[in-house]
């Protein structure tokens, strides 16, 4: 069965005395269990996190972009083999600030993607509406579509290697954050449309994380929902305390009876 996982994005925040300091707290706080815990740090300290969480079971880092080309003059950007030469297992891919801001589109997200998985790298692929489009109402058939045009043009073997995490824009570091319900809906629909793609066992194990303003106060609600497996968490995961509370709430969850609400209606 499909695995928690709460990831934390740090985006362009901590030093590497801070983020040093971050990490520890949580290693020494954090009892995830099976839980996997995921560190987003910045390409300067990423192999200090690295080697800060080496020898921890459960516990990795995450780089937050590679490039899309295997090397060559690209100034400023960071390769895949860099991020594998330290030994960093996870790339989060699709964050709608790339998007936005570096007007990363879905051919170069695909790109990215296969390239990271083509050298045994773990992908956290980001998607999720703006607010004029979930005003629209079109907000299923959006993500969908995200996604048809990135990861469900992967083989079976290659989606293996895919973490999704459902972010709806709206929601990030604004303090909005999607009620449980608007949570569950879409990661529903994101499953089924993983199930239709790519077959039940896929879908059912594939981990689709939640992320948008969740905080300590609101993650147990949402992590109960039985298609969200953790979290994707930007701001509460710069602070040790509200990262580690995150965290115990997914362990609590993932120890709950999850009913697989998915798959039993996709029988019906
Ligand atoms: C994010 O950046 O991926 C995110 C979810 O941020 P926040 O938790 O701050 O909304």
């Amino acid at each position: 069965m499909r695995k928690f996982v709460v990831a934390g994005n740090w985006k362009m925040n901590t030093t590497a005395k801070s983020g040093k300091k971050l990490v520890k707290e949580v290693l020494k706080k954090a009892k995830p269990g099976k839980v996997k815990v995921v560190f987003g740090a910045p390409a300067t300290h990423l192999q200090q996190t690295q080697a800060l969480l080496k020898g921890h079971k459960g516990f990795f880092a995450a780089a937050q972009n590679v490039h899309h080309e295997q090397s060559g003059a690209y100034t400023g950007e960071i390769s895949v083999d860099m991020v594998k030469d330290i030994d960093v297992k996870y790339v989060i891919i699709g964050h709608s600030e790339r998007r936005q801001y570096q007007k990363e589109n879905n051919t170069v997200l695909l790109a990215k993607t296969k390239l990271s998985i083509d050298n045994k790298r773990k992908v956290i692929f980001c998607c999720g509406e703006s607010l004029s489009i979930r005003e629209k109402g079109t907000h299923f058939q959006y993500v969908v579509r995200q996604l048809t045009a990135t990861i469900f043009k992967l083989s079976p073997k290659e989606f293996k290697q895919i973490v999704i995490a459902y972010e709806p824009i709206w929601a990030i570091g604004t303090g909005k954050t999607a009620s449980p319900e608007q949570a569950q809906d879409m990661h529903f629909a994101i499953r089924a449309a993983v199930r239709k793609k790519m077959g039940d066992k896929l879908a059912d194990n594939v981990s689709i994380l939640y992320g948008g303003s969740v905080k300590p106060a609101n993650a147990l609600e949402i992590f109960k929902q039985p298609d969200v497996d953790g979290g994707l968490i930007g701001g509460a995961s710069l602070k040790a305390e509200d990262f580690v509370a995150i965290i115990q709430a997914a362990k609590k969850q993932s120890k709950a009876d999850r009913i697989n609400v998915a798959h039993f209606t996709a029988n019906l």
